[in-house]
């Protein structure tokens, strides 16, 4: 993940700013090995491969899979008809449609398949 991207996410807990914690590897700008942590709340969320997780447990990456291949089509407003994962992604970020616009390279990859 690219550090200056950091101000723009936030503890899924409590809502606060994230900070780096800990870097093991790091290619510039790029974190690819570490930890993010809560400035408020002190809840820890690794950084592997270059992707934050948000989510804890060992059956995320199991029941994510799952998820995307039985459903893969049917949460893609592109197949679906409607707007929810766009609006569910800008209601949960805080982004607007013009932070998307100005910044494609930024936008997350599930985001730019809506
Ligand atoms: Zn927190």
């Amino acid at each position: 993940m690219r550090l200056r991207f950091l101000t723009l996410l936030r503890c899924p807990g409590c809502r606060a700013r994230l900070a780096l914690a800990r870097s093991e590897l790091q290619e510039g700008d790029d974190l690819i090995e570490g930890e993010l942590a809560c400035t408020a709340c002190s809840r820890p969320y690794p950084v592997r491969k270059g992707i934050p997780c948000f989510v804890q447990g060992e059956d995320y990456a199991a029941s994510f899979g799952w998820q995307w291949t039985r459903f893969a089509h049917l949460q893609r407003d592109s197949y679906n008809g409607t707007h929810l994962v766009r609006d569910s992604i800008l209601r949960r970020s805080g982004w607007t449609p013009e932070f998307r616009a100005t910044t494609p390279r930024s936008w997350p990859t599930c985001a730019a398949r809506w």
